[in-house]
């Protein structure tokens, strides 16, 4: 088995904890035989400084022929005075439009050791594991038209939540793939009551759901609530689908119950399995340059590919378990170190979870 990898470690922590993901990427292969092939871009503010964009084409061009792009982060205070159109995140959004990758998967697990590190009572959160699926390339997040304009005298700003039938269609499958794959259930989560394009999201859901996946419980709540039960009973869901700007709001949400989101991977998927792997966290400009940032997530991102895009599920499992082995034997990181006295930093824990291995 052989696979192209692009890295985009990108801005701030990016630059720390991507390359501690892959020497923990590289090991795994090497072990199980798969040969990587690894090529490094630029994305993000770096890309802006050197060479005018964002995205500039040449990385483009890798992504669209690599099976995975590992990236860090985009962003920070040296690129916020820019115009919106010119700004680090829009390397990344177009990145994602670019290569299709249309299902973002972000599970919320929370390792058995980090139970306290949770805003959660531990009762509430052991053991828990949910898959928040989020439409990535769609919505309110790309809808035209955009913008800010004059009327009558006064500026008024606005955006376009748009949702074509088969993007709902293909995130619907996924989402009820994954659910074949885990505990069987599905709660698709709209704004039906009050927006016009949800009760759609929740027609076609219910469509796809009678027509191909009746063996699978679908359920529908609003996001409201959905907001609330994820703080009140989160273990009451398998996976949650759900629209971009909803997706993106609920999984920080889920990034807490697991203590910290330096804990939290993410995968992005496009049609033909490709994809990009990323852990759910920026770029942390407060803790950049200091080794002090979490590279578990990034770690676990890359674990995410091997399950996802490389079908090797067994190279998946040895690194999730090298990562609870780390924290069950008390190594942390500042954010998740609660009253562990074995705190170390970011190159530090890559070479526990190495050794773990
Ligand atoms: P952030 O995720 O970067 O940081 C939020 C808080 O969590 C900070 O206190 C940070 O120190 C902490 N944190 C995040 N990751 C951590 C890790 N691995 N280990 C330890 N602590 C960690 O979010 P923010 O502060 O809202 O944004 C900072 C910059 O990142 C902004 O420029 C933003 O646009 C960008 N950003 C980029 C992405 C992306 O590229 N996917 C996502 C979110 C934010």
């Amino acid at each position: 088995m052989s696979g192209k990898v692009l890295v985009l470690p990108g801005d701030g922590i990016g630059v720390e904890v991507v390359p501690v993901a892959l020497t923990v990427m590289s090991k795994v292969a090497k072990d199980a035989g798969i040969d990587l092939h690894f090529e490094e871009g630029l994305i993000g503010g770096v890309a802006i400084d050197r060479s005018g964009t964002p995205l500039p084409e040449a990385t483009l061009n890798a992504a669209r022929s690599a099976d995975i792009v590992l990236f860090g982060g985009v962003g920070g205070p040296k690129w916020d005075h820019l115009p919106m159109s010119g700004r680090p995140e829009r390397g990344l959004l177009r990145l994602r439009a670019e290569l299709g990758l249309f299902a973002n998967l972000r599970p919320a697990l929370l390792f058995a050791p980090l139970a306290a590190a949770s805003s959660l009572k531990p009762e509430l959160v052991a053991d828990l594991d949910i898959l928040i699926l989020r439409e990535l390339t769609g919505g309110i997040y790309f809808g035209e038209p955009r913008g800010v304009r004059e009327e009558n005298g006064e500026k008024v700003g606005f955006n376009t939540d748009i949702y074509r039938e088969h993007e709902i269609e293909r995130i619907a499958r996924v989402a009820f793939q994954l659910a074949e794959r885990r505990n069987r259930r599905v709660c698709s989560v709209d704004k039906a009551n009050v927006l016009e394009v949800t009760q759609f999201w929740r027609d076609v859901v219910t469509r796809v759901h009678q027509e191909e996946f009746a063996h699978i419980e679908l359920s529908h709540m609003y996001v409201d609530n959905a907001g609330m039960q994820l703080v009140r009973a989160p273990k009451q869901f398998d996976v949650i689908v759900t629209g971009n700007m909803f997706g993106d709001i609920l999984s920080d949400v889920a990034a807490m119950l697991t203590g910290s989101l330096g804990m939290l991977p993410s995968a992005s998927l496009g049609a033909t399995g490709h994809g990009l792997f990323e852990p759910v966290h920026g770029t942390a400009p407060d803790i950049a340059g200091k080794n002090f940032a979490n590279p578990l997530a990034t770690i676990l991102s890359a674990a995410m590919a091997f399950r996802y895009t490389l079908n090797a599920g067994a190279c998946a499992d040895q690194i999730e378990r090298a990562v609870g082995r780390v924290l069950a034997d008390g190594v942390r990181t500042r954010d998740i170190a609660g009253d562990s006295r074995n705190v170390v930093g970011t190159r530090e824990m890559g070479e526990a979870v190495l050794a773990a291995l």
